[in-house]
């Protein structure tokens, strides 16, 4: 049975093209710095991005846990929003990791106020921790896809600044917030010193996340990536595919972002299925499903039945995400297994 695939943007398959591109790759030992298809994803996203480095990671929690070890020390405090991946996602590794302190504020679909975050940093005093780094998340996953405002980001750099505190945005899908704001992605990584994006979710690839910043960040980050693990080798195969994904699926994620809100409209028709639309901005749609006197994971198990395959872990929220491999016919095919159910 081929299952329409709605549980998440990780579950996309590479192109033709891009396994054509990892067939034919050029590659070399990149411990050494020698792999010429890393070399080139790397400046091509330090480009994209506006960002003097990049370094390819294995994974996006990779890339955040070695950037918030390469901004702080041990001891040190951070300040998060509360439902964010790091936080949720990341088996507490920043704990264990990087060894540091969460402040976590909570956010209005995901986004943190800068004047919290201002009075959030800790004054210089032998009690208290220092903080050390301010984390965003955009787009923010839990919250439904939502794309930080430009206004509030420049506040919250402003903020950042005048406190002399990096930032590090969470980005694993930054080119969705960009195709959102109509943006060149760089618009929105210049308000963060640092940034993780996800070349293994709607950008299609099949492993891999980058991480940019000022050669410094980046030559300092690549040491805490061996530590981790992370030095892979001929890793250019997985490059060939990221550099794919970056000039090829960038661009096209306004196709998901119109397949999410097509199937949030119709799921919002359906009595019993509540969806706050303000939320429906990317290709996340998460909706509360109380009212049909199931729990989330009865419905996910009657669309698995139906051929349809979603998240439904949470309470009473059902999450569905849209990504190159789904399709207009599938959100309706969609649409009429929950209407049935
Ligand atoms: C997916 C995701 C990550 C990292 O994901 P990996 O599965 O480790 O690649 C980080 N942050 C956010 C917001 C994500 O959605």
């Amino acid at each position: 049975m081929k299952y329409i695939d709605l549980r998440s943007d990780t579950v996309t398959l590479p192109t033709k093209e891009m396994r054509d591109s990892i067939y034919h790759a050029q590659v070399g030992d990149d411990v050494y710095g020698e792999d010429p298809s890393i070399n080139r994803l790397e400046k091509m996203a330090a480009d994209i991005l506006g960002k003097e480095a990049a370094m390819f990671v294995a994974s996006g929690t990779q890339g955040n846990q070695i950037c918030v070890m390469t901004h702080t020390q041990p001891g040190d405090e951070i300040i998060l929003e509360e439902k964010c991946h790091i936080i949720t996602y990341e088996v507490g590794g920043i704990a264990r990791l990087a060894g540091v302190q969460a402040r976590l504020l909570p956010g209005k679909k995901g986004v943190m106020d800068p004047s919290d975050i201002e009075t959030s940093i800790r004054e210089d005093d032998i009690h208290q921790p220092k903080t050390t780094l301010i984390c965003l998340e955009n787009t923010h996953n839990r919250a439904g896809g939502t794309v930080i405002p430009l206004d509030i980001l420049k506040d919250t750099h402003e903020v950042a600044k005048k406190h002399n505190i990096p930032i590090h945005m969470d980005g694993a899908r930054i080119f969705n917030a960009a195709t959102y704001l109509k943006l060149p992605v760089k618009e929105i990584a210049r308000y963060a010193d640092s940034v993780m994006f996800c070349l293994s979710k709607g950008l299609c690839a099949p492993v891999g996340s980058i991480v940019v910043g000022s050669k410094d960040f980046i030559s300092k980050a690549r040491k805490f990536r061996k530590m981790l693990g992370g030095g892979m080798r001929q890793a250019g195969f997985l490059a060939a595919a990221g550099i794919v994904a970056l000039e090829k699926m960038s661009t096209r994620l306004n196709e998901d972002h119109d397949n999410a809100r097509l199937l949030a409209q119709g799921l919002s028709r359906i009595p019993g299925i509540v969806i706050d639309m303000d939320t429906v901005q990317t290709n996340i749609v998460i909706c509360d499903i109380s009212g049909l006197k199931m729990t989330a994971s009865e419905f996910s198990a009657k669309l698995h039945e139906k051929g349809i395959l979603i998240n439904g872990g949470y309470t009473s929220a059902v999450r569905f995400v849209t990504h190159y491999w789904i399709k207009k016919e599938d959100i309706e095919t969609t649409l009429e297994a929950v209407e049935s159910i």
